[in-house]
């Protein structure tokens, strides 16, 4: 599948697995103790999470429901403002609820950072992050990202659920573009 295109493959598809698993098991432990009147609110952001959150629920040995937002950040196609607009909000009150965010990657974090204000005023009884992959720019901006997956160098990456153009989403690791695909 695309043949020629990924230059390398940089998180392999067990290695995802792997870590899915110990990241659910550190999320499983951080509720363990909280009273919760209603089950973990997963809230994926889309479309990137998707393959990252349905294996991440079903890694999860607690009892979540899911919601998705989608966002679409203004500036260039590949480094957003942290001006965000919602193209699709969530269906439900978030109010009182143990809210996760589940991401695919944090670049700049300049989305997370507007989302997680925007849901903060919702009035959540806690609201955390997890994401499968962060970048070294991340850790500028003044957000907390309670779990984190893999710290990945500054390069562009696709697969399991990353796209370049919508293309790639479906590749079942994640994987380095082959500069050939960019410049033609
Ligand atoms: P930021 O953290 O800069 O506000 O934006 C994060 C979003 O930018 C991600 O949700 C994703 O859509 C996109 N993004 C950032 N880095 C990459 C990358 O290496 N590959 C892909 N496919 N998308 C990326
Ligand atoms: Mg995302
Ligand atoms: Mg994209």
């Amino acid at each position: 599948m695309y043949e020629g295109d990924i230059a390398s493959v940089l998180i392999s598809e067990e290695q995802i697995k792997e870590r899915t698993a110990e990241l659910a098991e550190a999320v499983a432990a951080r509720y363990a103790d909280e009273p919760m009147q209603d089950d973990l609110l997963l809230v994926g952001v889309l479309k990137g999470a998707i393959f990252f959150m349905t294996d991440f629920a079903r890694a999860l040995p607690i009892p979540t429901q899911m919601e998705f937002m989608a966002v679409s950040s203004y500036g260039s196609s590949t480094s957003s403002s942290g001006v965000v607009r919602i193209l699709k909000d969530l269906d439900k009150d978030i109010a009182g609820r143990h809210v996760l965010i589940v991401e695919d990657i944090i670049d700049s974090g300049l989305t997370l950072s507007w989302l997680m204000r925007n849901l903060k005023t919702r009035n959540p009884a806690s609201l955390e992050v997890v994401t499968l992959l962060r970048k070294p720019e991340a850790c500028k901006v003044d957000v907390e990202v309670a779990h984190v997956g893999f710290d990945i160098p500054n390069e562009f990456v696709v697969g399991y659920g990353l796209d370049y153009a919508e293309r790639y989403r479906d590749l079942p690791y994640i994987g380095t573009l082959d500069p050939k695909v960019y410049g033609g």
